[in-house]
C-alpha cells in the first residue's frame, strides 16, 4: 500500500489505561496532519468503533495533553468485539466514516481484537504498546511503564519512612498478574528486602528464612515487594499473616498500591516514547505496514507482527534478582 490510499485514519484507545497514551494520541493526530491524513478519534476503544462513536480530530484537539494521565479518548473493555457481529457493525462504523486504516493504542488484548479485526476485513491496522505491565514482547518500553515505576518507587519510599520510624516489615503488593517487570524494577529501585514475582517461586519458607536472617544482621525495618500474581501461593495478606506468625515480636503490615499505580502525569520518558511512536505509527501506514506494532530496540524503533506482541512472553530481566540478591544482604 502507498502513501496516496490512507487519507483517513482512526485512532482509539483500549483496555488497561496508562500515562502517556494521550501523548501518543497527540503525536498520531498531528503526524497525520503533517502527512496531509485526516484523522479521527473513535471514543471507548472498540465499543466506540461499534457505536459509531467517531469524530474527526485535527492539531488543535490535542492541545494540553501531552502532560495528562490517563486517556482523553476514554477506555473501554469490549465484550461485544470479540464475536463477528461487533465487528461487522466495527467496520460498518470505519465505512460510514471512510476511515481506511486505524491505529489502536493498547495492550495485547487490544492487539488481539485489531489482528482479528485487521484478518477479516482488510484493514491495515498499527499498534501503539501503551501498558504499564510492561509485558508486551516486540519493545524494550511499553508507553505508561516508566511512570508507573516511578509513582511505586514513590510510594515505597514514602511507605519506608513509617516502617523505618516504627520498626515495621512492610508488604507491599504492586501491579503484575503475568509480569514482574514493575515489581522487580520498584523493588531494586526503592531497596526492598525480598521481590515475589509471577515470573520465580520463591517459596516462603526462603522468604521467612531471609527475613530471619537479616533481623539477625540489624536490620530492623523491611519492606517486601510483591507482584499481584506472584507464585508462594498465598495473597499478600497472608503472607503477611504468616510472617507475623513466625515473627511475632514485628509489626507486619500491608498495603497494597492499587490504581494510584495507573494514573498520573506521564514522566518525561513516556512523553518521548510516545511521541516517537505515534510518528512512526503513522509513517508505517503510509509505507503500507499493517499488522504490525511499534516498539522500541535498544533506542532504535522497530516493527514486529501483531501476533508475536501477542504470542511470546515478554522475558523479565534475570539479572535484577541476582542483584537485588547481593544488595538486600
Ligand atoms: P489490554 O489491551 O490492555 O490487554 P484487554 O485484554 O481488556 O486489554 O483487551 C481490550 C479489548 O480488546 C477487549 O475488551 C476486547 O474488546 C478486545 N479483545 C481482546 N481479546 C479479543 C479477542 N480474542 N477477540 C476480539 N477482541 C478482543
Amino acid at each position: 500500500m502507498t502513501k496516496k490510499n490512507i487519507r483517513r485514519i482512526g485512532v482509539l484507545t483500549s483496555g488497561g489505561d496508562a500515562p502517556g497514551m494521550n501523548a501518543a494520541l497527540r503525536a498520531v493526530v498531528r503526524a497525520s496532519v503533517y502527512n496531509s491524513i485526516e484523522c479521527f478519534a473513535i471514543y471507548k476503544g472498540f465499543q466506540g468503533l461499534i457505536n459509531n462513536e467517531v469524530k474527526p480530530i485535527n492539531a488543535r484537539g490535542v492541545s494540553n495533553i501531552i502532560n495528562r494521565g490517563g486517556t482523553i479518548l476514554k477506555s473501554a473493555r469490549c465484550v461485544e468485539f470479540k464475536t463477528k457481529k461487533g465487528r461487522n457493525k466495527a467496520f460498518n462504523t470505519l465505512k460510514s466514516n471512510k476511515i481506511d486504516a486505524l491505529v489502536i493504542i493498547g495492550g495485547d488484548g487490544s492487539f488481539t481484537g485489531g489482528m482479528i479485526f485487521q484478518s477479516e476485513f482488510n484493514i491495515p491496522v498499527i499498534g501503539i504498546p501503551g501498558t504499564i505491565d510492561n509485558d508486551i514482547f516486540g519493545t524494550n518500553y511499553a508507553i505508561g511503564y516508566d511512570t508507573a515505576l516511578n509513582t511505586v518507587v514513590h510510594a515505597i519510599d514514602k511507605i519506608r519512612d513509617t516502617a523505618i520510624s516504627h520498626n515495621r516489615l512492610f508488604f507491599v503488593e504492586v501491579m503484575g498478574r503475568d509480569a514482574g517487570h514493575i515489581a522487580l524494577n520498584t523493588g531494586i529501585g526503592a531497596g526492598a528486602e525480598e521481590i515475589l514475582i509471577p515470573e520465580e517461586n520463591m517459596g516462603i519458607q526462603r522468604l521467612l528464612q531471609s527475613l530471619k536472617n537479616s533481623e539477625k544482621s540489624g536490620k530492623s525495618s523491611s519492606i517486601v515487594v510483591v507482584a499481584e500474581g506472584d507464585k508462594t501461593g498465598k495473597n499478600v495478606f497472608e503472607l503477611a499473616s504468616y510472617i507475623e506468625k513466625n515473627m511475632p515480636h514485628y509489626e507486619v503490615k500491608v498495603s497494597v498500591l492499587g490504581h494510584i499505580q495507573r494514573g498520573g502525569r506521564p514522566s518525561c520518558f513516556d512523553r518521548v516514547l510516545a511521541s516517537r511512536m505515534g510518528v512512526f505509527a503513522i509513517e508505517s501506514l503510509i509505507s503500507g505496514k499493517s499488522n504490525m506494532m511499534v516498539g522500541v530496540d535498544n533506542e532504535k524503533l522497530i516493527l514486529s507482527p501483531l501476533k508475536t506482541a501477542i504470542k511470546v512472553k515478554s522475558e523479565i530481566n534475570k539479572d535484577l534478582i541476582r542483584v537485588n540478591d547481593i544488595l538486600s544482604t
